[in-house]
């Protein structure tokens, strides 16, 4: 059997180990345009920040590959699926013949339609050669200009600071991380990154980036100019869809899948960023992961295993601030409770959101003490009916809490 993946991030290449680790012999071949192996992204923001260098990128080496028989095409641009005769195109020309194929391509930076966002000096990050050039632009101490304060636009910020350059992130909404963390942590994150030398403006947007070829600055809808040399747009993904489009397999935000992870062409399936399932697509590694051990399991005949959704759960990496969001962190419904702790001085602010007696969503940011703990608690759906209202007092030992809940239900 010959498995064709299409895309060398985390999802093709779970999906890979999946297969070759439970069935040897199927034909395992990863094809990316991209001419690196694989990186988790991620890491682009330690080689950004100078933490690691482009050799410590890569998370496996060749003979990772050659053990599992994993064939690596790099360079490759799959640019045509014929589901019915299994076939995919290649940019150079040859054509691949499959039995299954999986669908791994992804998602790419999305760039809303705002005027001048051609201009020279206007980047986006998903890759490593975007990172390559956000590096050579930081190193001639251009001031940079980063519109959207999410989780990227943020680690990004950051990271450039330890270049020394004037970093300043424009946040449409009226504060940070409005699906991470509620108006207590955003504003304590705000503070927490301020400190380190970045600018942050919120409830603000870019109306027209300005320049002549290259960029000079940004205009915001308030009427303020913001000069620039460097303006990164970090406003989200798009699931890359096209390939699948143009074979006629249904789509919607993503590639539609079932909980076999199967697509409506059969022997195709999609993982990762471009899959869509339930009306959902996630955009993070913890799904695609998740999602690749599912169509690992389909491909090898495993055929009782299904994809469940995940529990969102987000961290900020280099920032030098831990911050940790997991589940339902803003509750909107229904009968839920919520237990704090704030310490301002040291800049620590836990939440817990409980329902049902049972931990739905947490924040921890500025410390990760209870990080293993907390996780366990929303994962395994522990009761703390007994436990309520000591969970986050300081001398409360969750992590053996949750040891004792565990071994009980065991
Ligand atoms: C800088 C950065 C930091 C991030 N940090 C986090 C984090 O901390 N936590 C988290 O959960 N998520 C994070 N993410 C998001 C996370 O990286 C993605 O969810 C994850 O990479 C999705 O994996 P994937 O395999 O589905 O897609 P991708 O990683 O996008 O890989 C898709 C691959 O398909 C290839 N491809 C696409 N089209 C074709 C084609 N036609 N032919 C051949 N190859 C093709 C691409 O070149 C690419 O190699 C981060 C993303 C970035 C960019």
């Amino acid at each position: 059997m010959r498995l064709v993946i299409i895309g060398n991030g985390v999802a093709g290449v779970t999906t890979a180990r999946n297969v070759a680790d439970r069935k040897a012999s199927i034909e395992v071949h990863l094809y990316t345009k991209e001419p690196y192996a694989y990186y988790p992204r991620p890491r682009l923001i330690d080689y950004i920040s100078g933490k690691l260098s482009v050799e410590n990128l890569p998370q496996y080496d060749d003979a990772w590959y050659q053990a599992r028989g994993i064939d690596v095409h790099l360079s490759q641009q799959a640019m045509a699926v014929d589901p019915q005769a299994r076939k995919v195109a290649f940019a150079d020309g040859h054509k691949e013949i499959y039995d299954s194929l999986v669908l791994a391509t992804g998602s790419r930076a999305w760039v809303p339609p705002i005027q001048g966002a051609h201009l020279q000096g206007v980047h986006t990050l998903r890759c490593l050669d975007d990172a390559h050039a956000l590096c050579r632009q930081a190193e001639q101490g251009e001031p940079f200009l980063i519109l959207g304060g999410g989780l990227l636009g943020l680690d990004t910020a950051m990271a450039l600071r330890s270049y020394g350059v004037d970093v300043t992130v424009v946040e449409l909404l009226p504060r940070l991380l409005p699906r991470q963390l509620d108006v207590e942590g955003a504003a304590l994150l705000q503070q927490a990154i301020e400190a380190r030398g970045v600018r942050v403006i919120t409830g603000d947007a870019c109306s027209e980036i300005e320049g002549d070829a290259q960029v000079h600055g940004a205009r915001l809808g308030s009427g303020r100019f913001l000069p620039a040399g460097v303006v990164l747009i970090s406003a989200g993904v798009r699931p890359k869809i096209d390939l699948a489009q143009e074979a006629g397999l249904t789509c919607h935000l993503g590639v539609v899948v079932d909980e076999r992870m199967l697509t409506s062409a059969p022997a195709i399936y999609a993982v990762g960023d471009t899959a869509e399932f339930n009306g959902r697509v996630w955009g993070i590694i913890p799904a695609a992961l998740a999602q690749a051990r599912v169509a690992g399991a389909q491909i090898t005949g495993q055929t009782d295993v299904a994809y469940q959704d995940v529990v969102p759960s987000t961290t900020l990496q280099v920032t030098g601030i831990d911050l940790t969001s997991v589940g339902e962190v803003n509750p909107e419904a229904g009968d839920y409770q919520e237990v704090r702790f704030l310490d301002e001085a040291a800049q620590i602010y836990k939440k817990l959101v409980i329902r049902e007696n049972r931990v739905v969503g947490a924040i921890l940011l500025g410390s990760r003490s209870d990080l293993a703990a907390v996780n366990q608690l929303v994962s395994r759906g522990i009761d703390v009916t007994e436990v309520q209202d000591q969970l986050l007092e300081p001398d409360f030992d969750l992590g053996a809490f949750v040891r004792r809940a565990s071994a009980r239900s065991a």
